[in-house]
């Protein structure tokens, strides 16, 4: 017996607009998402969910047990939203001075309640369990480890984890299923460059950090140009630079600030040691001392094959074989990662883009919007996904 999908995520489509567009009218900050869960969790025990809130702070977490026994899938969604003053005037604007759902976690929630319901009504038939992770604090990078924290990959531990985000860099209409690294592991590395202050007409009495700063700052393009194959990937970018406050003094310290992004374990060692090793080489053979810091905030988005197969097979019946993208990459970051630390995972993106309607602003963007068309593909796409692990054909 094979379940219509697509009648059903379009069946729902009044149901996951009119949530989308109540959430992004009430966009709430990282590890603030206090009323976006209570409707969350109300929707998830109303479908006689097994629901757990305060999960990594303001997260939800609701198992959807089958009558079978078999493999466990975590389905999640992001609810947060972020600090940007919106200028659409769209009558589902932001309520909310200064906050905006601009990334569409608006949309993954609704498409993550909208799964649940599809799936809730097939509890009889399943093999298995979904449990699904609607989590906050993606935009900071904290959301997913506080769960982990909070041990949502046990009891029971995810056999696989399944997500998607909405991708206004692809039309409505297409999906996006990567094989591999498809979004990077991000750092926030730091270097403080210490020297000896003095009067500015007078440099030869100092050790001036300004100048060592800009060396480091020209030396460190060579990690990325001169160091990492070329034929893999690594972004390195100094995002700020703070040092002195006076035109004729110079500083005693001047501290560095930046990224770094990565697929792999090995570049990713690489890039490190060069930093360290450019960072100190650069500052020492100036007079000054480099002290440099390197903080993990994700790991890179790795894609298990054989399940990226499984669901650009499902991508291409949802949306036909033409529109399926097979290598969409980004060196953007998703926290996702941790959920899919030693678990086979799949990340894919849905198309949300449509230039003629102007709804084709980039992410973060003041005036960023989707086609609402992608919202019941997402539902169709993800309900399908996770079907195929607990459901028979
Ligand atoms: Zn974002
Ligand atoms: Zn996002």
């Amino acid at each position: 017996m094979s379940i219509d999908f697509h009648a059903e995520a379009e069946a729902l489509r009044p149901e996951i607009i009119a949530r989308r567009r109540d959430f992004h009218r009430h966009p709430e900050l990282a590890f603030e998402e206090v009323r976006t869960a209570e409707i969350v969790a109300n929707t998830l025990r109303d479908l006689g969910l097994e629901v757990q809130t305060g999960v990594g702070r303001t997260g939800v977490v609701a198992l959807l047990e089958g009558a079978h026994d078999g493999p466990t899938v975590l389905v999640r969604a992001d609810m947060d939203a972020l600090p940007i003053h919106e200028e659409n005037e769209t009558e589902y604007a932001s309520t909310v001075a200064g906050k905006m759902h601009a990334c569409g976690h608006d949309g993954h929630t609704a498409i993550g309640l909208a799964v649940a319901k599809m799936l809730a009504a097939r509890q009889d038939e399943m093999r298995g369990r979904i449990k699904f992770v609607f989590q906050p604090a993606e935009e900071i990078g904290e959301g997913a480890r506080a769960m982990v924290a909070d041990g949502v990959l046990e009891n029971p531990r995810p056999d696989a984890t399944i997500g998607l985000h909405l991708w206004n860099t692809l039309p409505v209409g297409t999906v996006a299923v990567t094989s591999g690294p498809s979004m990077a592991a991000a750092d926030i590395w730091t270097c403080t460059i210490t020297g000896h202050g003095g009067h500015g007409a007078s440099p030869h009495e100092t050790r001036d950090p300004i100048v060592a700063a800009a060396h480091v700052v020209t030396a460190v393009q060579t990690i990325a140009s001169r160091n990492v194959d070329p034929l893999e990937m690594a972004v390195v970018t100094v995002g700020s630079i703070h040092g002195g406050d006076a035109f004729n003094v110079i500083p005693p310290v001047v501290t560095l600030k930046g990224t770094v992004r990565t697929y792999t374990e090995k570049v990713k060692a690489l890039v490190h040691r060069r930093l360290h090793e450019i960072c100190a080489g650069v500052a020492g053979a100036l007079g000054c001392t480099a002290e440099v810091e390197i903080t993990p905030m994700t790991l890179a988005v790795d894609n298990d094959p054989a399940l990226s197969e499984r669901i650009a097979a499902i991508a291409a019946e949802v949306v036909g074989a033409e529109n399926v993208k097979r290598d969409e990459r980004s060196m953007g970051s998703e926290d996702v990662s941790y959920l899919m630390d030693g678990i086979p995972g799949c990340y894919f993106f849905i198309g949300s883009a449509n230039p003629a309607r102007g709804l084709n602003k980039p992410h973060h963007n003041p005036r960023f919007d989707v086609d609402e068309d992608a919202l019941i593909i997402g539902a169709e796409m993800l309900a399908r996904a996770a079907a195929s692990f607990v459901l028979p054909e």
